[in-house]
């Protein structure tokens, strides 16, 4: 249930940067996630609906954008998708591997109204 903690600081930092920019009202929270991450989309709305109350962030919609997972190949220097929970390179069969992209999660911009 780490979601709740997240979501907790992902309000804790719109609300400062909403407050910075003298807003009335957050609108749109946007968040991305890798797919590497273990971050539930439902979840954080779930728990954001809860704590987002009474706050300027209320009803507030979250707008994820997803970043596919992506290894290198520390072999062979294939850059690929992984298939499945496999994170085998699909060129030389090697498991010494980097990762890219899939670990991110970050808040990437909120809309405001004043
Ligand atoms: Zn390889």
């Amino acid at each position: 249930m780490h979601e709740l903690a997240v979501t907790q600081s992902i309000l804790d930092i719109v609300l400062q940067n909403a407050s910075q920019a003298q807003a009335t009202k957050i609108t749109n929270i946007y968040l991305v996630i890798g797919d590497l991450s273990s971050i539930v989309d439902d979840s954080v709305q779930f728990y954001w609906d809860i704590i987002s109350k009474d706050s300027i962030a209320e009803g507030a919609q979250l707008q994820f954008r997803r970043i596919t997972t992506q290894f290198e190949c520390l072999d062979c220097h294939e850059v690929y998708q992984p298939d499945g929970d496999s994170i085998i390179c699909p060129h030389c069969g090697s498991t010494r591997i980097k990762v890219l992209s899939g670990e991110e999660f970050y808040l990437e911009a909120i809309d405001i109204e004043k």
